[in-house]
């Protein structure tokens, strides 16, 4: 849940989801769509996907027990080489590396690395300095650490959070606190003058806009709505009638035809404008009031009562739609 998302976001949905699936064979047992509803919102869906396909492998292979060895843990869905060192490192204190966004900023400024670390032999050397950071950690026995009132036992443990946090908190990108930096006698990047220019990170990925349409249609209290399919972006979410129109000079009622061979005037109903990987999409919401009239039927389009929608996962988008939605019906 952790992953691209931040503490306080996480936690609601971390409460929500131990009461409802406390265990690895609740969640194994669970039906997808109950899964994904617990996780709407948090984005990312495929990880939702991946927990429960690796709750699945824990049930079958390791008896319901989550599995201690790394390349096992290595073995379930969803986890890679960081999952992997984050779970044997902080919850089994072994010394298993992790390189993040966090760790990369701090070790490419502790040790002055001035290469690109996307480049494969930079990034491996990063893995390669978490490596000896973590083992040399392990040498330190019957560590505990106190703050905060919380405690952290064990020496990789710690390690490892301690990077990241310090990458969090006060080796951040835009001006870092070093004069407060409990490493700063040993960052090179300090000694040399070099904070600014590291990590460098090459030049950034264009972003590209791209425009819908999508349509709230109410047609005697009955709203269209369609799951997005197997395989894709969001999959098993869904959402309201919507199409791409980036580039192109098709109307608000073009669109509407196009998707529900209705002819009506849609009224502007607002704009949703979110990001994906390096998509920066605007949502143009319209709004359609019919009554008395034949549901128009498509494959796969399903004409819900707002009680109803509110049971299904919605992409995150259009989460925000019928949030709206819900509001004004009050
Ligand atoms: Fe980062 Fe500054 Fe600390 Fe070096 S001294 S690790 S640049 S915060």
């Amino acid at each position: 849940m952790l992953q691209q998302t931040q503490v306080k976001t996480v936690i609601p949905y971390w409460e929500r989801w131990l009461r409802e699936l406390p265990d690895a064979a609740a969640l194994a047992a669970a039906p997808e769509q109950r899964v994904l509803k617990l996780w709407e919102g948090l984005g990312y869906y495929t990880r939702a996907r991946n927990l429960q396909k690796a709750a699945q492998q824990v049930v079958s292979t390791h008896g319901g027990r989550f599995p201690h060895a790394f390349d096992a843990i290595l073995e379930l869905p969803g986890v890679g080489r960081y999952t992997a060192g984050a779970i044997a490192s902080i919850a089994l204190n072994q010394p298993a590396p992790i390189v993040d966004g966090n760790v990369i900023r701090v070790l490419t400024r502790l040790f002055a690395i001035g290469e690109n670390p996307r480049d494969k032999a930079t990034n491996e050397q990063l893995w390669h300095l978490a490596t000896q950071l973590v083992q040399a950690a392990a040498r330190i026995t019957n560590y505990e650490l106190r703050i905060a009132g919380l405690v952290v036992s064990g020496a990789c443990s710690a390690l490892n959070q301690s990077l990241m946090e310090l990458g969090a908190t006060v080796c951040t990108p835009q001006s870092p606190q070093c004069l407060l930096c409990p490493v700063r006698p040993h960052c090179a990047a300090h000694r040399e003058g070099r904070v600014g220019e590291l990590p460098n990170l090459g030049p950034r990925t264009a972003t590209t806009s791209r425009e819908f349409h999508a349509f709230v249609v109410n047609c005697d209290g009955k709203l269209p709505v369609t799951q997005r399919p197997s395989g894709g972006v969001n999959a098993g979410l869904w959402e309201f009638p919507n199409v791409e129109v980036t580039g192109g000079p098709a109307t608000p009622a073009e669109s509407l035809h196009t998707l529900l061979q209705l002819r009506a005037h849609p009224e502007p109903w607002g704009e949703i404008k979110h990001t994906i990987t390096r998509y920066r999409i605007t949502q143009r919401v319209f709004r359609v009031t019919l009554s008395g009239k034949r549901l128009p039927e498509r494959a796969g389009l399903h004409w819900l009562p707002p009680a109803e929608l509110h049971r299904l996962p919605f992409t995150s988008a259009h989460k925000r739609i019928l949030k709206r939605l819900t509001e004004l019906a009050q």
